[in-house]
């Protein structure tokens, strides 16, 4: 798989960073107490974690991003709009409404709030069975579909 280039350079500057923190380390360490190489792997080392530890972070951080914002979209999605005249003043209104929760909506016109009522219901899935022209003076025909 070839590498993009801003890839190689993040690489090339965290290996670069990781050999002269190692090195510092390894020799202000050395310094003090033990060798140079002993300093230099464990500095190494330490780093390799640390960097496990806030990539793992940061997956788990872009995770929890994308569920939010998966979650929102959904919610966006169950809305539906309606067309619905007021109760109070017959006045026809634009409104969401979401299919899992009591819907109300607060009519433009008039300022009461309505309720909503949701009624569904079952139909056969046949096709129709009849179809019936009826001639009508001077337009042509016009045809009724009967559907059972
Ligand atoms: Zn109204």
């Amino acid at each position: 798989m070839p590498m993009k280039k801003p890839e190689i350079l993040i690489l090339s500057v965290s290996v670069g960073l990781t050999l002269v923190f190692s090195t510092l380390f390894g020799l202000a360490g050395s310094a003090i107490i033990g060798t140079f190489w002993g300093w230099f792997w464990i500095t190494i080392l330490v780093l390799l974690v640390g960097f496990a530890v806030v990539n793992s972070y940061l997956l788990r951080k872009d995770a929890q991003i994308y569920e939010a914002i998966q979650l929102e979209a959904l919610k966006e999605i169950s809305k539906i709009t309606v067309r619905l005249t007021c109760a109070y003043c017959q006045q026809f209104n634009d409104t969401q409404i979401t299919v899992n929760q009591r819907n109300t909506f607060k009519c433009e016109s008039c300022n009461q709030v309505n309720g909503i009522s949701m009624q569904f219901m079952a139909t056969t899935l046949t096709s129709p069975i009849e179809s019936v022209k009826m001639p009508i003076e001077n337009s042509g025909t016009v045809e009724f579909k009967v559907t059972s």
